[in-house]
């Protein structure tokens, strides 16, 4: 990464957070549910389906766990009512899990009891290495109640290969992305080729179980390794789908549709919008960078 890129990055927590908001909205819908709606029906126009994230985490108050909860609720409906090709996606820690396990617990059962009355799918994303194995407990049981549940693996994780092959070997339903939160070196890889292998291993041992696989990447290597894996192992089309953030790559997303395959977007809204979009900014900070020499660009020229 450049030293620009570098500066950028650790410049974002002191940069004022209209700035972040300018940066950062092509990967959110908007605040409101009605965003998200018509983002998802553009979509869905596309050729896309999507899975749609009320913003929000890090949750402290049960009150708030509370509203999250509301939230998805009116979310399920509006699937419902308005048909749309969608399912949602949660994270743990805006169910409570900073509070308690029990609470988020409880929190998730009523959203994914609503969802299972629906007939619409639960993805439990995945936040960072202090909560894996709180929220792998919490969709064991909740998977034992209800099948419309998938969670989430990051390849980055040392401990991901063992547990893909037990999730596989259980024909779970699961996302595998490389995974966004810095993890110190003791547990997790740092060096993006080792993740990027990594990934494809965690991929092989899915594959060679017998659940559906969820490949949330925007790296083409990535997306050819699964392709020539999937048809080595002979693994039908019914059984994956590739995952894309909303904002990233319109033009990747436009070719696997073209080429006949299964692409979900992940559709996130709400007035929660800081943490996540600091984390695609870092990411990312080419975005940044490429906005300011636009608008330098045009102060020059004027
Ligand atoms: C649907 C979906 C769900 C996810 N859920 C989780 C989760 O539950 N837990 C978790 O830890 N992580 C999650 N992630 C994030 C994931 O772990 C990665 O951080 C993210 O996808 C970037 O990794 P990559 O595989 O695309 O590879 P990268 O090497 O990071 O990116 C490949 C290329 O994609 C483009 N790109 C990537 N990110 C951006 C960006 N922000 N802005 C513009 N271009 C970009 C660039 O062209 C880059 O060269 C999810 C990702 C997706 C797609």
């Amino acid at each position: 990464m450049s030293f620009v890129n570098r500066l950028l990055k650790a410049s974002l927590p002191f940069t004022p957070k209209f700035i972040v908001r300018f940066f950062a909205k092509r990967y959110v819908a908007g605040a409101s549910l009605e965003d998200a709606v018509r983002t998802v029906n553009r979509l869905m126009g596309e050729g896309c389906c999507a899975t749609i994230d009320v913003l929000g985490e890090a949750v402290r108050n049960p009150q708030l766990a509370s509203q999250a909860v509301a939230a998805y609720r009116e979310v399920l409906a509006t699937i419902t009512e308005r048909k749309l090709t969608a399912n949602i996606s949660v994270k743990p820690t805006q169910m409570g899990l900073g509070i308690g396990e029990e609470l988020a617990l409880a929190n998730l059962r009523q959203v994914v009891a609503e969802a299972a009355r629906l007939g619409i799918f639960v993805r439990i994303d995945m936040e960072d290495a202090t909560t894996t194995d709180a929220t792998l407990r919490i969709y064991k049981t909740l998977r034992e109640e209800y099948s419309n549940l998938g969670v989430v693996l990051q390849a980055r994780l040392r401990r991901t290969l063992a547990d893909a092959k037990k999730l596989g070997n259980e024909g779970t339903n699961v996302r595998l992305c490389k995974g966004i939160y810095l993890e110190p070196r003791t547990i997790a890889y740092e060096e993006p080729d080792i993740i990027r292998w990594a990934f494809v291993h965690a991929l092989e041992a899915l594959f060679a179980g017998n659940g559906y696989v969820a490949v949330a990447t925007h790296d083409e290597w990535l997306i050819e390794q699964t392709l020539a894996l999937a048809e080595k192992m002979q693994v039908p089309q019914e059984r994956f789908e590739f995952q894309m953030l909303l904002g990233v790559d319109p033009a990747l997303r436009r070719i696997l549709v073209n080429a006949g395959h299964k692409l979900r977007v992940y559709v996130p809204f709400g007035s929660h919008w800081y943490p996540y979009s600091v984390r695609r900014l870092r990411e990312n900070p080419n975005i940044i960078r490429a906005g300011l020499e636009a608008f330098f660009r045009r102060r020059l020229e004027a």
